[in-house]
């Protein structure tokens, strides 16, 4: 029997640098499972590799700025690097910096990604070996997977430049989320990490059109396919939720236990003329009168967002609205950036750019705020008996979280234990200690 086409040579190594969001992490699992499927091999380092891929991240200018670097660092130890990502939306500044790149493709453009590496180093063809196993290559730990509901966004938030990186929504049919959830579970995944850039505007593009699962038709509405995705027996945890009213249909989804009490919600401020400023999505006004319904309906509900603070023209009177519904509403995670202007952003010219130094000092007030908060909600759950995800384990020493704290994010909870315990158990602790961030506790 013939050989197949340079069957005789070794498999092709591809070194991997994944920068920027979980969705970006996301994309760069897409490219894997593909090039995995076509018999690559993934390279530790990037001086053994065939080729090098950097995906990279450029919403921020310091994200920029890792990129570039972990470019330079790729060209300096291998020379052979394709660029993709975020950043590969603007392809000259990258080709003013580093002119003998192989390729610069921009996001989510994996088949330009795959043709430029088949270029630079031939797939190895054997028709007799699938490479890939069914749940693809992941490059989170096996015990939690992100899963992307859709691409883009339709909103056009003043400070963003998503939307022109990455073009409209365009969501993916419900049954092919659902049936690459039930994939990873099956292969045992204990918690999936739904993202996209608008998780709540799931389906408008394509009017919620129904599509097969399994014996039935799903439509592809965001309450629908949480429904759906709680019934596949993993822990689900949304993330970029904005408060249009439909959020309040997921709520009794989170009290019947189907999916995880945890909104990721990045509200960015509470001031509604600074909200305006910023264009924001949903319906900001009489938030905290939808937040305390939500507690009603799932008193466990554990909120987290993120907040901007220093947004151009902001005066100390906004600041000061966002600090008291900062301390009213009571969130369980909160982070806080100082704005940063990104080039291209309308943002920059809304109003007279805050001082640093007025920055720094508002991000410090801001934080001191929340810490106060946090550690009151905290310390309330010294005693209870939580289940806690594993992730880190020596022994019957671990690290895990609690329903409340997502991936990366959020904070920890440190478990002893009389038996070992290992990564992706889902175990119960009974918390004894509580800072503003973690939890201590044994396991029962
Ligand atoms: S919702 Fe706003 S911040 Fe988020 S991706 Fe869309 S435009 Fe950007």
């Amino acid at each position: 029997m013939p050989l197949p086409v340079n069957a005789d040579r070794a498999a092709p190594k591809i070194s991997f640098v994944s920068l920027g969001c979980p969705k970006a992490l996301v994309d760069s699992e897409r490219i894997l499972t593909h090039l995995r499927a076509e018999g690559y091999e993934l390279a530790r380092r990037h001086d053994g590799a065939d080729v090098v891929i950097v995906n990279t991240c450029g919403f921020l200018d310091s994200a920029k700025a890792e990129s570039l670097s972990a470019i330079g660092e790729a060209m300096a130890e291998n020379g052979r690097v394709i660029v993709t990502g975020c950043m590969g939306a603007q392809p000259e500044e990258i080709r003013a910096k580093y002119p003998n790149l192989l390729a610069v493709t921009g996001p989510q453009a994996y088949e330009s990604v795959v043709a430029a590496v088949h270029e630079a180093v031939p797939p190895v063809h054997d028709p007799f070996l699938d490479l890939v196993p069914p749940q693809g290559v992941k490059l989170t730990p096996r015990h939690y997977a992100y899963l992307k509901i859709s691409e883009g966004c339709n909103n056009r938030c003043t400070f963003c430049i998503i939307p022109s990186l990455r073009g409209d929504l365009v969501s993916r049919p419900a049954g092919d989320v659902l049936s690459e959830a039930e994939k990873l579970v099956k292969a045992g995944v204990k918690e999936l990490l739904v993202v996209s850039q608008d998780t709540s505007a799931y389906g408008v593009d394509i009017r919620y059109a129904a599509s097969p699962w399994g014996d039935r038709e799903v439509r592809a509405k965001f309450a629908d396919l949480a429904r759906e995705l709680g019934s596949l027996g993993a822990w689900v945890r949304l993330h970029y939720v904005y408060p249009y009213p439909h959020v309040d249909e997921v709520i009794p989804l989170m009290a019947e236990g189907r999916v995880l009490p945890y909104l990721d919600m990045p509200l960015q401020h509470a001031s509604p003329s600074v909200l305006k400023r910023m264009r924001r999505p949903g319906n900001q006004e009489r938030q905290l009168e939808r937040i305390r319904r939500w507690r009603e309906i799932c008193p466990d509900l554990a909120i987290r967002s993120t907040f901007i603070v220093g947004f151009p023209g902001e005066t100390e009177a906004e600041f000061e609205e966002l600090l008291a519904w900062i301390r009213e509403a009571r969130l369980e995670r909160v982070g806080c950036f100082e704005y940063e202007p990104v080039a291209g952003a309308t943002a920059n010219s809304l109003g007279d750019p805050v001082a640093p130094e007025v920055k720094a000092e508002r991000k410090r007030r801001f934080m001191e705020a929340q810490q106060g908060v946090s550690l009151r909600l905290q310390k309330a759950r010294i005693g209870k008996r939580l289940p806690v995800i594993i992730d880190e384990a020596s022994g019957t020493v671990a690290k895990g979280r609690s329903k409340y704290d997502a991936p990366e994010i959020d904070g920890s909870v440190h478990v002893t234990s009389r038996r070992p315990l290992r990564v992706g158990d889902i175990v119960t602790v009974k918390v004894e200690r509580a800072d503003a961030y973690d939890l201590f506790g044994s396991a029962v």
